[in-house]
């Protein structure tokens, strides 16, 4: 079932690729697999597979032993100060940076730990009282400070739009985004080459706005799990 997921949705990446006058191979798509088990990650493996992204650390953690070690991970959910020194060595990327002083600890930990993180800063476009992030103008004013740490290296954004059924309703979050992106980098002179942004029901749009992540769960493993995947519970499901 992974496989032929896949299939679909590498076929309608490369659809919204073209329809926007971009190569499909600018776009990396992440399995998000949280609250999946082993099993149904190394079924993604074996299609081919390799890039996942997780919500939680611990429950990430938990499973990456039992993957092979080409297997690669990033995180996407809030992370909490105390669990900055499992996650460093563990994902490749942070797409959730999401206060100034969240990014300073992880400079500060990845000093001590000899790592050299790259990691996106997560927005908040929509002014979305429960959501992370910061706001535009929260960033902005941060943006000096983020560029000056010296382990951190900050690759672009990611937002999470407000949850909408139709995929078009995200349309002007992911611009926005990129609009951001493009105006940060020209006041401070930085590339921030990339955007992660799109899950299931919205990458077709965040592509066609510029997205360079996608984050997919439901369209290539179904519906989630009711909660974490934990060792124990799978032995006793
Ligand atoms: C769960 C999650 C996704 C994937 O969502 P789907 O709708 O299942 O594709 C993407 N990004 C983040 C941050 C998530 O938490």
């Amino acid at each position: 079932m992974f496989a032929k997921n896949l299939e679909i949705v590498r076929g309608q990446i490369a659809q919204a690729a073209a329809r926007s006058g971009r190569h499909a191979e600018e776009i990396t798509l992440i399995a998000v697999s949280k609250t999946h088990g082993p099993e149904a990650i190394m079924e993604a493996v074996d299609a081919g597979q390799l890039l996942f992204g997780e919500n939680r650390v611990q429950e990430a953690r938990a499973k990456m032993p039992l993957l092979p070690s080409r297997v690669r991970w990033h995180l996407l959910g809030h992370l909490q100060s105390n669990k900055i020194r499992q996650a460093l060595p563990a994902f490749e990327r942070i797409h959730s940076i999401d206060t100034l002083s969240l990014a300073r600890d992880v400079n500060r930990i990845a000093g001590e730990l000899g790592l050299f993180p790259k990691v996106f800063l997560e927005v908040n476009v929509a002014g979305e009282s429960s959501k992370f992030g910061f706001t535009p103008d929260a960033l902005r004013a941060a943006m000096e400070e983020l560029l000056a740490l010296d382990r951190v290296s900050v690759d672009g954004l990611m937002t999470i739009p407000p949850f909408a059924p139709e995929a078009e309703s995200s349309r002007r979050s992911f611009a926005r985004l990129r609009e951001l992106r493009d105006r940060l980098a020209n006041e401070f002179r930085v590339p921030l080459p990339e955007l992660s942004m799109g899950m299931s029901g919205d990458f077709e749009v965040a592509i066609e706005e510029g997205t360079t992540f996608v984050r997919i769960g439901t369209a290539l493993f179904g519906e989630r799990r009711g909660k974490a995947w934990k060792p124990v519970a799978s032995e006793i499901d």
